[in-house]
């Protein structure tokens, strides 16, 4: 089983469902970061990026 990135949006404190992973973190932050402004309307920082890295687990 290769391993996985996992992303879940109530990690970060949001009450939203969504949820994505990806074998390539690079493409996962990416998607993670399109969401945000779409879903959420937040700016993709520096420090949002650090929290999003903080909520992605190995799945
Ligand atoms: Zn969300």
């Amino acid at each position: 089983m290769p391993k996985k990135y996992s992303f879940n949006c109530k990690d970060m404190g949001m009450d939203c469902d969504f949820k994505a992973e990806n074998e390539k973190k690079d493409a996962l932050i990416a998607k993670i970061g399109e969401h945000a402004k779409k879903a959420h309307n937040l700016e993709v920082n520096e420090e949002l990026m650090k929290k999003v890295e903080h909520a992605i687990k190995k799945v």
